[in-house]
């Protein structure tokens, strides 16, 4: 198929990676010139503007930063398509942004799916990514060639907007099990047991995962580039809360989450890799 792929930053850059691999023709745009270099070097076409990557596109993907970003870029994916083009939309935002970008796409009769992932950038390198999709299931089905060159778990999830609602609810569990490794870690230490020998022996118990299995040791040696970063995180985590409030449930450990993120934040660490909120538990702790 002929892919336009927007946003090629540290997801979306592997992502495109793999369709050309598995032998789509991918067309790429970055409002960064570097970005769009790169993929033309693995063999991708470089476009020069959004609208350029849409034209003569079967499908569209767009993996950008937040809301604000998509909203600007959707419309001109929408505006600019050819007649039922597959829209898929893989950054992390607010459910009512997508279901509103899926309402707007419906009326010219474009496919929109939102289809957030999971897996981190070595997930999205190793194709190896969970893709949770909202949307109509034809469309869903329509757009399974394209998701597993992406990923191993593609699940359609719902109507627009439930992927996101989905991610949501990822984001705030993996939140949660940083938060609670930290705590892990500053205790091991306090009370003088070697944290990597401990985290070792949680790895392969009930307490196992696979933020476990895959960050222990950057953790234990204060390793914190990104990886996603604490800014990311934190966006997501104002999702999670929002998306609390509009389904009427409490969810107090995600506010406590929430907060403990917006702390590492402040503390000058959004550029760190989110297990960098081992920071914020070690500094509570002087
Ligand atoms: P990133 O900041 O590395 O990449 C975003 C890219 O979009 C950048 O290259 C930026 O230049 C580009 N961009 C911004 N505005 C643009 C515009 N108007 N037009 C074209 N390009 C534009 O972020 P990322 O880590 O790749 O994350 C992308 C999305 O995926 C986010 O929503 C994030 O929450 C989500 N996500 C990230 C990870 C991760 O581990 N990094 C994991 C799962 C989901």
């Amino acid at each position: 198929m002929n892919i336009g792929f927007i946003g090629l930053g540290i997801m979306g850059s592997p992502m495109a990676a793999n369709l050309l691999k598995a032998g789509h023709t991918v067309t790429g745009y970055d409002v960064s010139a570097e970005r769009v270099d790169q993929l033309v070097a693995l063999g991708g076409k470089g476009a020069s503007s959004v609208v350029d990557a849409v034209g003569g596109a079967d499908a569209v993907i767009t993996m950008l930063p937040d809301s604000p970003q998509v909203e600007e870029v959707a419309p001109l994916v929408v505006e600019y398509a050819r007649p039922s083009l597959l829209y898929i939309d893989m950054s992390t935002i607010k459910p009512e942004t997508s279901r509103r970008v899926a309402l707007r796409a419906a009326a010219v009769g474009v496919r929109a799916l939102d289809a957030p992932v999971s897996g981190g950038e070595r997930g999205a390198v190793d194709g190896t990514l969970s893709i949770m999709v909202g949307g109509a299931a034809e469309d869903v089905e329509a757009a399974r060639p394209i998701l597993s060159a992406l990923g191993t778990t593609v699940v359609h999830v719902g109507p627009a907007g439930a992927g996101q609602t989905v991610k949501a609810a990822n984001q705030l569990v993996v939140g949660g099990i940083y938060g609670l490794v930290s705590e892990a870690i500053v205790l091991l230490e306090a009370s003088g047991v070697d944290p990597a020998a401990g985290l070792d022996v949680l790895a392969g118990g009930l307490a196992g995962s696979r933020i476990l299995e895959l960050k222990r040791h950057t953790m234990v040696r204060r390793e914190f580039a990104p990886g996603f970063r604490i800014d990311l995180h934190h966006k997501d985590m104002g999702i999670a809360v929002a998306a609390a409030r509009e389904a009427g449930v409490s969810l107090p450990l995600t506010g406590q989450v929430a907060q403990l993120v917006a702390a590492a934040r402040a503390q000058g660490h959004g550029s760190l890799d989110h297990s960098a909120l081992l920071k914020v538990v070690e500094r509570l702790n002087g």
